[in-house]
C-alpha cells in the first residue's frame, strides 16, 4: 500500500516545482539555538562516547536548568501540602500551585484557572474524559468517531467505555497526506455521533487536524470534540476557544517540564456536570456514611494530594517557552523538521511517511530505511551518540494503514540544529552501508 509516503523522486519533483524546500531553508534563524542549549545540563553529556544528539522529543523532552531549579528550590524552601493547613509553608505552596494552574491556563487560552485540571500525563486527561464523561453520557447505538492516527492513548479509553456503554467505536479515514479525511468525518458524522476523539497533531506522521473545522462539524450534530493536545501544545500556539474542542489533554514533560504532570482542558459546564474521576480526600464537599457531595472545581478533579513540585515546575516551563515565544518555537520547528526532510529526501531508500511540506507538520518526522530494520538503524544511530525513537509509537492502527510494523522517528525541538540534522543524516548513511553490505 502507497498511502501516507512519498519516494524520494517525488519528493524532489516537489520541492523542484514550488521552491517550498529552498523558500523555508531562507527564514531567518527565529531561536539562539546556542544560549538555548547552554540552559540544557544535560545536552553537554556524552553518550557512547559522542556528544549527545537528541532527536526524540515527541516521547519527551529535556529539561531547562530553571526547570530543575524550581524543583529543588521547591523541596528546599516551601515544601508542604496544599489546600489542608493554614500554616505559612501550606499557604506558600497552595499558592505557587494554583499560581502554575491559572499560568498554564492562560498559555492554552483558557478562561479560567478552574478549567484546568492537573494530571499526570495525556493519557490520564483522556482516560478521565472517558470515564467521568463517558460513563455518564454514553449509551447503546453512540457512536465515537476517532481518526485513523489516533495514540492509542485516546483510542483505548474510548474502546473501554464503548464496550461497558454499547457504544460503538468508527475510524475517520486519513487524506492520502495523512491529514484527517474531512469528507469520510462529513459521512460518518451523524446525531448518532457523541463524541469525536481527534489528535491536533499526529505523533507519527506530524500533519496537524484542522480542529476548528472538525469541532464545527461536531458540534452541529450535538457530539463534544475531544483533542490530544499530546503533540500540538507544545510546538503550535493554542487557543482552545478559537480552535473550538470541548476537552484538550496535554502533557508536561513533551514540553520541557517534568514527568507525572500534565493538563486537561475542559469547558466550565462540561466539568461541572461530569462526576469526579477518583474519589478520596481534597474532592469533596461534605461526606456522610452512605455518600458524599462534591467539592466545586477545581478540587473536584484533585484527589489525593497532588503532584505539587512539578506542577510549579511545569508553570517554570511554560515561562520559558513564553520567553522563547510560541510563534518563534514553532517557526524554529518548521525551519528543523524542514532541513531534515530535504536531507533525508538525498538517502535514496529513505521512505518518509507524512507530507513533505513543514509548513503544515511538526518537528516530528518518521521514515524507514530500505532493507534495514528500524531497531538496527537506531542501534546504529545510538552508537554515533544520536536518540530518536523506533517503533509503532502507540500507533498500531495507523501503522497498519502504512503496511509497516515500525518507522523510525525523529523528533525536533528548541535546542536541536541543522548540524545536528546532518549528523542524523550521516549516521543514516553508515546504517545503510553496514546493513546493505550484511544482507548482500
Ligand atoms: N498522544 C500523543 C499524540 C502522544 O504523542 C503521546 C505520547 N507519545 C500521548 C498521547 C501520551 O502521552 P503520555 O505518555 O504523556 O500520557
Amino acid at each position: 500500500m502507497q498511502l501516507y509516503r512519498e519516494t524520494h523522486a517525488e519528493r524532489i519533483a516537489k520541492s523542484d516545482q514550488n521552491g517550498m524546500i529552498s523558500s523555508v531553508l531562507s527564514v531567518s534563524a527565529p531561536l539562539d539555538v546556542e544560549r538555548i542549549r547552554a540552559d540544557f545540563p544535560i545536552l553537554q553529556r556524552k553518550v557512547n562516547g559522542r556528544r549527545l544528539i537528541y532527536l526524540d522529543n515527541a516521547a519527551t523532552t529535556q529539561k531547562p536548568r530553571q526547570v530543575i531549579d524550581a524543583l529543588v528550590d521547591f523541596y528546599t524552601t516551601t515544601n508542604a501540602n496544599v489546600h489542608r493547613g493554614v500554616h505559612t509553608l501550606s499557604v506558600e505552596s497552595t499558592d505557587a500551585y494554583e499560581a502554575a494552574r491559572e499560568r498554564i491556563g492562560r498559555f492554552i487560552g483558557a478562561d479560567r484557572p478552574e478549567e484546568i485540571v492537573f494530571v499526570r500525563n495525556t493519557t490520564e486527561a483522556l482516560n478521565l474524559v472517558a470515564v467521568s464523561w463517558g460513563r455518564a453520557n454514553l449509551q447503546p447505538g453512540d457512536e465515537i468517531l476517532a481518526t485513523t492516527l489516533e495514540h492509542h492513548s485516546n483510542l483505548v479509553p474510548w474502546q473501554r467505555v464503548a464496550q461497558e456503554t454499547g457504544a460503538r467505536i468508527r475510524l475517520i479515514r486519513l487524506t492520502l497526506d495523512g491529514t484527517v479525511d474531512l469528507d469520510d468525518y462529513r459521512r460518518l458524522l451523524s446525531p448518532r455521533t457523541r463524541v469525536v476523539a481527534v489528535a491536533h497533531a499526529s505523533n507519527v506522521l506530524g500533519t496537524i487536524s484542522d480542529l476548528g473545522t472538525i469541532s464545527e462539524m461536531a458540534h452541529k450534530v450535538g457530539a463534544i470534540v475531544v483533542a490530544d493536545g499530546a503533540q500540538s501544545v507544545p510546538n503550535v500556539p493554542t487557543d482552545v476557544r478559537t480552535l473550538g474542542p470541548d476537552f484538550l489533554a496535554f502533557s508536561g514533560h513533551k514540553m520541557l517540564g517534568p514527568t507525572g504532570i500534565g493538563g486537561l482542558w475542559g469547558r466550565l459546564e462540561l466539568l461541572e456536570e461530569m462526576p469526579p474521576f477518583l474519589g478520596g480526600g481534597g474532592m469533596i464537599r461534605e461526606v456522610f456514611e452512605d455518600r458524599a457531595t462534591w467539592a466545586p472545581l477545581p478540587e473536584k478533579f484533585d484527589a489525593g494530594t497532588p503532584n505539587i513540585a512539578d506542577a510549579i515546575a511545569l508553570g517554570v516551563a511554560i515561562d520559558y517557552l513564553d520567553d522563547l515565544g510560541m510563534s518563534n518555537v514553532r517557526a524554529h520547528e518548521v525551519e528543523v523538521a524542514g532541513y531534515a526532510l530535504e536531507r533525508l529526501a538525498s538517502i535514496p531508500d529513505v521512505t518518509v511517511y507524512g507530507p513533505s511540506d513543514p509548513r503544515v507538520r511538526t518537528g516530528v518526522v518518521s521514515f524507514n530505511l530500505e532493507g534495514v530494520h528500524p531497531h538496527d538503524a537506531g542501534t546504529v544511530l545510538d552508537e554515533a551518540g544520536i536518540a530518536v525513537r523506533a517503533g509503532h509509537h502507540c500507533c498500531q492502527p495507523l501503522h497498519r494503514v502504512l503496511d509497516v510494523a515500525a518507522t523510525l522517528r525523529a523528533s525536533f525541538y528548541v535546542y536541536n540544529s541543522a548540524d545536528e540534522v546532518d549528523a542524523l543524516v550521516d549516521a543514516l548513511a553508515t546504517a545503510r552501508r553496514l546493513y546493505q553490505r550484511k544482507t548482500a
